[in-house]
C-alpha cells in the first residue's frame, strides 16, 4: 500500500503549499482522493499515468478539495482518454462537472459516470474481490465524507515444502488456499495448518477529511492500519476550530488512540504556523507513532 500526499494545505493554494489532495495505491487500483486545485501538475511531479486514475473520491465541495477537478478532466480529455472514470462526490458535483464542460464546448471523449452522494449514514460506495470503499460520515460546515479503503482477506499462502513432501495432489492447492483441510483418499484429513500459512493482515486506510472533533466516527474505522485526520489547527486554536468545523493536532491524535490505530498522518494545515513540526509535537504528546503529510511525499506501508 503506497500513499502519496500531491497536497495537504488548508484554504488556498500557495507558491509552495498546494491544497488537498492523495493517491492511494492498494491492490493494482490508484485511487485519487480529494482534488485541490493544481492536482494535476503534482500528479505530473509524481510521475502518476493518468490512465491509471479510475476512481477519484470526492470529500466535500470546498474549493481546496474539489475546485481541480474540471481542470484535471480537461486535461484527461485532451490526452484523448478512453479509460472510464467514476467521480465519487457529494451531490452537486455533477452539476458543476457537466455545466462547467458544456460552457467550455467539451465533447466527452470517454465514459464519465458519477456517484454521487448525500446518505448521513455510512455506506459501502465501490467494492471489488480485493477490498471495499466505505464513506466515513464527517461533520464540517458543508456535507462531506471521509473515506475508508479496506483489503479483504487474502488467500492462505501454500505451503509448498509441506504440499511436496506429503504428494498432494495440484488440484486441491485452491481449496488448500481458501482454508480447506485434505481428505485423502485413504480417509486420512490434513489440517490446513500443516498445509498453509496464514496470510498477511489486510491493510487498511482511512482518509478523515476537513471535520469538528467527531468521534463517532470511531467505530467505523476501529483497528486502521493507518489512518489520515485533518489538523488544521493547534489547541490555541481550539476556538477557531469548532467555530469553522475544523480539527485541532491534538483531537486528531485522539481519534487515532481511540481507534486503535497503527500510523496517524496529519495534514491540511493552516498557513498560520510556519513550521509543521509543531502538529506533530502536539498529536505525540497523545499517539507517539504521527507522521507528517508534506506536498509530495510518498508513503510506503507494508
Ligand atoms: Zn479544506
Ligand atoms: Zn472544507
Amino acid at each position: 500500500m503506497k500513499l502519496t500526499t500531491l497536497g495537504c494545505h488548508s484554504a488556498s493554494p500557495r507558491e509552495k503549499a498546494r491544497t488537498t489532495a492523495q493517491l492511494l495505491e492498494m491492490r493494482g487500483h490508484l485511487f485519487l482522493i480529494d482534488c485541490g486545485e493544481g492536482t494535476q501538475m503534482a500528479l505530473r511531479q509524481s510521475s502518476t499515468k493518468f490512465a491509471r486514475i479510475k476512481h477519484i473520491f470526492i470529500s466535500h465541495l470546498h474549493g481546496d478539495h474539489f475546485y481541480g477537478l474540471a481542470g484535471l478532466i480537461s486535461t484527461f480529455q485532451l490526452q484523448g482518454r478512453e479509460a472510464e472514470l467514476h467521480i465519487h462526490a457529494p451531490k452537486g458535483a455533477k452539476e458543476a462537472m457537466l455545466l462547467l464542460l458544456k460552457v467550455s464546448g467539451a465533447h466527452m471523449v470517454f465514459p464519465l459516470h458519477f456517484h454521487e452522494l448525500e446518505s448521513q449514514e455510512s455506506e459501502v460506495i465501490f467494492e471489488d474481490d480485493k477490498l471495499s470503499v466505505t464513506t466515513i460520515p464527517l461533520d464540517h460546515r458543508i456535507y462531506a465524507n471521509g473515506f475508508f479503503f479496506k483489503e479483504k482477506n487474502k488467500e492462505r499462502k501454500l505451503n509448498v515444502d509441506a504440499v511436496q513432501t506429503l504428494g498432494i495432489d495440484v488440484c486441491y492447492y485452491q481449496n488448500i488456499k481458501n482454508g480447506k483441510d485434505v481428505i485423502l483418499d485413504s480417509g486420512e484429513r490434513i489440517p490446513n495448518e500443516m498445509l498453509s500459512f496464514p496470510p498477511a493482515p489486510p491493510k487498511s486506510y482511512a482518509f478523515c477529511s476537513d471535520t469538528l472533533y467527531h468521534p463517532e466516527i470511531v467505530p467505523i474505522i476501529k483497528g486502521v492500519q493507518v489512518l489520515y485526520h485533518e489538523s488544521t489547527f493547534l489547541e490555541d486554536n481550539r476556538a477557531l476550530a469548532e467555530r469553522t468545523k475544523h480539527s485541532t493536532a491534538l483531537q486528531a491524535a485522539q481519534i487515532a488512540k481511540a481507534a486503535e490505530a497503527q500510523t496517524l498522518i496529519l495534514g491540511h494545515y493552516s498557513s498560520r504556523y510556519k513550521d509543521k513540526r509543531v502538529f506533530q509535537d502536539e498529536a505525540k504528546t497523545l499517539f507517539t507513532n504521527t507522521l507528517l503529510s508534506e506536498d509530495g511525499k510518498e508513503f510506503n506501508f507494508e
